[in-house]
């Protein structure tokens, strides 16, 4: 006798039904897919809202992040549980992004900064540079013009 069982995707959740003995990949995702908890005439005799209601309850559970916001997983049958539990899950990924658009927008900064600095010290370069020219020309000029008392100092040596 052919037995057959329900297998889902935890990553979109689909679900199909196969031979428990199969490895079975999601069709849509490639996913490999989970074997439900549940027998395949108990999940027949569920509606289509039922089933998908099932399937998203294995798919909270698997979820590493919702698992520990759901206390009592039977309770998700009701769908205002579930809804409380995904806006949940909606705030904390809010956060998060808020978080790391703090991040972003602090490591901007820092760049910029950085920018900055760079540019500060290559005008400091330029300016030393100047400098360092203004003062050969000076020293140069003091070397061409003709100062007798040097030209003396220079031919007793
Ligand atoms: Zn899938």
């Amino acid at each position: 006798m052919w037995e057959i069982s329900v297998f889902y995707c935890s990553n979109c959740g689909y679900y199909a039904f196969h031979q428990p003995s199969d490895v079975q990949v999601c069709q849509k995702c490639s996913n490999p897919m989970t074997l439900l908890n549940m027998h395949y005439q108990d999940f027949m005799n569920l509606n289509y809202s039922q089933r998908d209601l099932v399937i998203i309850q294995h798919m909270l559970q698997a979820s590493p992040t919702l698992s520990a916001a759901i206390a009592a997983p039977r309770r998700l049958y009701y769908k205002r549980e579930l809804v409380g539990a995904i806006t949940q899950q909606v705030l904390e990924l809010e956060q998060e992004i808020h978080e790391l658009n703090e991040t972003i927008e602090w490591m901007h900064s820092i760049i910029w900064e950085d920018f900055y600095t760079k540019h500060q010290l290559e005008e400091e370069i330029r300016q030393l540079k100047d400098t360092l020219k203004a003062k050969d020309r000076i020293i140069r000029s003091i070397h061409e013009k003709p100062n007798r008392s040097r030209q003396k100092h220079r031919r007793r040596k």
